[in-house]
C-alpha cells in the first residue's frame, strides 16, 4: 500500500511573527521556516505504517517555492522514501493544493493520503476536506488514532462530546491531530541519507492545474496590544471596578 503525505513549509512555530511594514502580510525574509507541525505527525504516522509493513512506500509531497525542497528533505530524513515538489511561487490556498494533490494521486495511485489537520500559517483546516470532495473519497479528519485492517480503517477523533470512532474504506483521506503520535527527530545519518533520496520537481502546468489564489489579502495587522491588568486590593474595590466597567459599556 502506497501512502502519500502532504507537507507544507511554514514559518517555524517558535518565531515571533512580524507583519511587513506595508501590511501586505507576514514577514518571511530571513525568518526560520520549518515543516508544518501537524505534517510532521502525518509523516511520522506514514513511516510507522511502513515500519509495520502495512505501507510499502511513503511519498512526501509539497506545493510551494523551490525552498520547499528543504521541507521535503526533512520528511525524507524522517523516513519517507521519495518526494515530489509541485513548484510555484504563488501563495498557495487549500483549493489549489487540493487540485495539485488530486493530480498527483491520479499518477501515484496511493491507498491513503495523510495531511495535517491544519497549516499553522493560514489555519484554514480545509485542504484535506476539499481533496476528499474532489476525489469522492471518504475522509477522517483530525484523527488522534488510526488502525488499519486490510481495506478498512478506523480513526478516533476528539470531538466536543468525547472521542468519536469512525470507520472508512480505503482509499481515503486522513488529516491528523497532534495527539496521534510523537514525531521522531531525524538522526544525522538519516539526514545524510535523505540528500540522496529522489526528489522530483513538477509544475502546476505539467499537471494541467491552476493553483493561482482565489482570494486577495487586503491587509494584515498585528492584534492590538492588551493593556496591563490592575490588581484590586479588596473585594469591594474589585466590585467597584467591575461596576465602573459595566457603566462605561
Ligand atoms: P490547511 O487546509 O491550509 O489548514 O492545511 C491542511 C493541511 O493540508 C496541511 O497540514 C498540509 O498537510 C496540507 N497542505 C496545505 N498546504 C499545503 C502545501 N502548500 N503543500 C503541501 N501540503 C499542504
Amino acid at each position: 500500500m502506497k501512502v502519500l503525505v502532504a507537507v507544507k513549509r511554514v514559518v517555524d512555530f517558535n518565531v515571533n511573527i512580524r507583519i511587513k511594514s506595508d501590511l501586505s502580510g507576514v514577514e518571511t525574509a530571513n525568518v526560520k521556516m520549518s515543516i508544518n507541525p501537524f505534517d510532521e505527525v502525518a509523516v511520522e504516522q506514514a513511516v510507522r505504517l511502513k515500519e509495520q509493513d502495512v505501507a510499502t512506500e511513503v511519498v512526501a509531497v509539497s506545493v510551494g517555492p523551490e525552498k520547499a525542497q528543504e521541507t521535503l528533505r526533512t520528511a525524507l530524513a524522517m523516513g519517507a522514501d521519495r518526494a515530489i515538489l509541485v513548484q510555484t511561487d504563488v501563495t498557495t490556498e487549500p483549493l489549489g493544493v487540493a487540485k495539485a494533490l488530486k493530480a498527483l494521486i491520479a499518477r501515484e495511485e496511493p491507498a491513503l493520503i495523510l495531511l495535517g489537520k491544519q497549516a499553522i500559517d493560514d489555519d484554514c483546516n480545509q485542504t484535506g476536506q476539499m481533496l476528499a470532495g474532489l476525489l469522492g473519497w471518504p475522509q477522517a479528519t483530525s484523527a488522534s488514532s488510526l488502525t488499519l485492517d486490510g481495506t478498512r480503517m478506523t480513526a478516533a477523533r476528539e470531538v466536543d462530546a468525547g472521542i468519536q470512532r469512525i470507520e472508512v474504506g480505503l482509499p481515503a483521506v486522513v488529516t491528523v491531530d497532534l495527539r496521534l503520535n510523537d514525531p521522531r527527530h531525524a538522526s544525522l545519518p538519516n539526514i545524510m541519507k535523505s540528500k540522496k533520496k529522489p526528489l522530483d520537481i513538477l509544475t502546476p502546468e505539467a499537471l494541467g492545474i491552476d493553483v493561482s489564489p482565489r482570494t486577495v489579502t487586503m491587509e494584515v495587522r498585528s492584534p492590538t496590544e492588551r493593556t496591563a491588568g490592575k490588581k484590586a486590593a479588596s473585594l469591594d474595590e474589585l466590585a467597584h471596578e467591575i461596576q465602573v466597567i459595566m457603566e462605561g459599556q
